[in-house]
């Protein structure tokens, strides 16, 4: 990706040198790349590869271990954490434990630049610098179901795990993309009693009920009174907000029960402001509201470990897999969203 808007090019490299290089099986496409090429993403370091998460067979170890302390084995299928950098010495990393504010992380695929080599998933091979954090997959989880969640999958694992799920709640899911999709999952893990999903367009509502919602409510509907009527005219207990769409954020406020929570992952980038009433949409009722951004090593982790224990359909969300040379038309795909899940597959 040359420059924001500039059409993709092809371009080779020399093999790196040192450190883990995988041969890469898939790398995902993402609204995170829609934004890239939209240039919406502040301080992108182009030309770069895109491909923030992906899997790849190992080619090189350079006596690298993995995150359980095990050395990687050539041959082996891994993923690795996008977010590279992270210091483990500044405040946020020490005292706040909140690594997604560390200044110094840089994101394969995103702020690291390929005039620094093949640092992004749409590549051939990946070069993982030292310090990279691996992750194998296990034998009972096929690398495609790991990347039909792709970045979705560890950003709504942080997500529902804010949320704190009880047994029988109500919850809410508002959008139908990939974060959205995967939360839908998730929240049926964590014991909830009824999964609604609000969103669009139609194909990402089907790959919603494939993944368990009970009912899928369409953008054209009322849509904060289909939910009360599904709640005994309460609202939901929880909401997880996962459309990027900054109005859906007082809709979501006015879905969720009074005294009930409410997790923000969505509003990944900053495309406006909204507007709400402070008095009855926070304050009187009660609500509790939670801000999620981004994921660290754990998340991703405990996804691995989830999806291969848990087997939801989930390779049923990838609509198609693009070639390399394909790659452009594979973002227009996402952007136009005529795709659940797209995948670059070398
Ligand atoms: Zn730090
Ligand atoms: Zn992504």
């Amino acid at each position: 990706m040359p420059a924001p808007g500039a059409p993709l090019e092809l371009r080779e490299f020399e093999r790196p040198r040192g450190g883990v290089l995988l041969e890469t099986l898939a790398s995902e496409v993402c609204g995170t790349d829609v934004h890239l090429w939209r240039g919406q993403l502040a301080g992108v370091p182009y030309p770069i590869i895109p491909g923030h998460v992906s899997v790849g067979r190992v080619a090189e170890t350079d006596g690298a271990l993995d995150v359980d302390g095990n050395p990687l084995r050539e041959g082996q299928i891994v993923t690795f954490l996008d977010v590279y950098g992270t210091c483990g010495r500044c405040w946020y990393c020490t005292v706040a434990h909140a690594t997604t504010r560390c200044p110094h992380r840089k994101v394969y695929g995103v702020t690291l630049s390929s005039d620094d080599g093949l640092l992004g998933g749409w590549s051939e091979y990946i070069h993982l610098r030292p310090g990279v954090h691996v992750i194998p997959l296990p034998e009972t989880l096929d690398w495609r179901a790991f990347m039909a969640g792709g970045c979705g999958m560890p950003t709504a694992l942080h997500a529902v795990t804010l949320a704190e799920i009880a047994f029988g709640d109500t919850v809410v899911v508002q959008g139908a993309g990939p974060v959205g999709l995967c939360a839908a999952a998730l929240a049926q893990l964590r014991g909830a009693g009824q999964v609604i999903v609000v969103g669009g367009p139609e194909i990402r509502l089907q790959a919603a009920r494939t993944l368990g919602a009970d009912v899928t409510i369409g953008l054209d509907e009322d849509r904060v009174e289909r939910v009360r009527e599904l709640t005994n005219g309460r609202g939901a207990d929880v909401t997880i907000e996962a459309t990027g769409v900054p109005s859906a954020v007082p809709e979501g406020m006015r879905m969720t029960r009074d005294a009930g929570r409410y997790v923000v992952v969505g509003q990944y980038t900053d495309v406006g402001s909204a507007t709400f009433n402070p008095h009855l949409d926070l304050n009187q009722k009660h609500l509790e509201i939670r801000g999620c951004w981004g994921s660290d090593v754990g998340h991703v982790y405990r996804a691995v470990k989830v999806m291969a224990r848990h087997h939801f359909p989930w390779t049923d969300l990838i609509t198609r897999e693009y070639a390399l040379e394909n790659a452009q038309q594979a973002l227009e795909a996402v952007e136009a969203q005529t795709v659940v899940k797209a995948l670059i597959v070398p």
